[in-house]
């Protein structure tokens, strides 16, 4: 964590502002740039913890700051407390604290006892462009408030970072959703997140996410496996900009044609590879159709790479497939609002059925991809291999990346659509 202050601006300053606003410190506009209004929003939290308010942001601040960024404090048990006074505390319920703290009884707290005190507001900001790091917190925000929540790793990135997925439910029937296979659609990774915890409050406290949908039957019956950023590189390329130590700096530069600018045009991963024509399906196909787009080599979309799973993260995304039984399968990308559900006439008859029915619920297009994009995708690898139901959502409209302001329509869009697919 670097030191912020006043003038600074980033991915970093946005994500504690959103925090800032979402716990009423009122930092000013979630725009990324730490102005005036945020530096008094900081100086307040700094009086509330006897910290020096001078408005900047360093080490002591930030551990002051963090329990909100993740969405949860350590608490320690006092005299006298309930459940009930411990939520009122942290503006949540009873409720919520049960189910972070699934060992505890709460009619046997004793004093200096540690619990995991869950705050009131989601830990999943959609209001913020959402980075690795800020996934990474959220998932271990996540885990922390649903400890019945499965986590893992399918692998790691070229430069390491996890690929981690999160398993909702325990069922038979599993299924298998993942997002940003390219960087510039790194919206996919809130959207599946967002979905991740809303099922899991739900779930916890036995409530309706969808009409129609028990949260608790669906735990039972199927296993939602979520991956929510197989391009973390790409998507830091995008979202941070090119970062001094990386190991490709030069060549970065070069396959993006000069520019140190990677935000608008940047879809692959940090070798230059666009994952979703890296998959075993019709391979040489999108390799023979590069030069038709001009593309010689790595660069910013559409190169192929030079074996089919020749990158780490396609290669993870397929093992985590090939060592699972999914019955059904979604890649988000962005944008277009529109379906794919076919692969060279590969998909199965329901592939085309369950596909009218994702139509129903998003409000999409259902439609088959054609050119250069319609091979060496992971869709048309699972369709390819399993003959069983795979598709590629283009959530959002307009040009990438899809601006925030259509977070919360792209989500109300797909909420049903990923239920339905967890019992179709
Ligand atoms: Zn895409």
């Amino acid at each position: 964590m670097r030191t912020l202050r006043l003038g600074d601006f980033g991915t970093d300053v946005m994500e504690l502002q959103a925090t800032l606003l979402k716990t009423n410190y009122d930092p000013g506009p979630v725009d990324g740039i730490f102005g005036q209004r945020m530096a008094r929003a900081v100086m307040r939290v700094q009086r509330n913890y006897g910290l020096v308010p001078d408005g900047v942001v360093g080490a002591a601040t930030y551990r002051a700051l963090e329990r909100y960024l993740l969405g949860y404090d350590a608490y320690t048990v006092r005299r006298g407390d309930t459940f009930y006074s411990i939520a009122r505390r942290y503006y949540t319920t009873p409720a919520l604290i049960a189910a972070a703290n699934p060992g505890v009884n709460p009619n046997t707290l004793q004093i200096g006892q540690r619990i995991t005190a869950p705050y009131g507001f989601n830990v999943v900001d959609t209001n913020i462009k959402y980075t690795y790091d800020i996934l990474a917190r959220d998932i271990q925000g996540l885990r922390a408030r649903y400890p019945f929540l499965e986590t893992g790793s399918a692998g790691k990135s070229l430069l390491g970072r996890d690929l981690t997925y999160l398993r909702l439910g325990t069922g038979e029937r599993q299924v298998f959703y993942n997002g940003v296979h390219h960087a510039l659609e790194w919206i996919t990774a809130p959207l599946l997140m967002k979905f991740i915890e809303e099922f899991s409050k739900a779930y916890a406290l036995g409530t309706t996410l969808s009409r129609g949908y028990n949260p608790r039957e669906l735990w039972r019956g199927s296993s939602i496996y979520i991956l929510p950023m197989v391009n973390p590189d790409g998507a830091d390329l995008v979202l941070n900009g090119l970062r001094a130590d990386n190991p490709e700096y030069q060549n970065l530069l070069r396959w993006n044609n000069g520019s140190a600018d990677f935000s608008a045009v940047w879809q692959a991963n940090n070798r230059g590879v666009d994952l979703n024509h890296n998959y075993n399906a019709a391979w040489q196909s999108s390799k023979d159709a590069e030069a038709a787009y001009g593309v010689t080599g790595p660069g910013p979309t559409r190169y192929s790479g030079t074996a089919p799973e020749s990158e780490p993260e396609a290669r993870a995304v397929a093992e985590f497939t090939r060592s699972r039984d999914f019955r059904l399968v979604i890649a988000y990308h962005s944008q277009g609002r529109v379906i794919y559900w076919n692969f060279m006439d590969m998909a199965p008859p329901e592939g085309k059925t369950i596909g009218e029915a994702f139509a129903a619920a998003t409000g999409y297009t259902l439609d088959q991809t054609s050119g250069i994009a319609s091979y060496a995708g992971y869709k048309d690898w699972f369709i390819q291999r399993y003959r069983r139901p795979g598709y590629t959502f283009e959530v959002g409209l307009g040009r990438n990346p899809v601006p925030l302001a259509q977070f919360d329509r792209i989500y109300r869009e797909n909420l049903e659509a990923m239920l339905l697919a967890a019992v179709i």
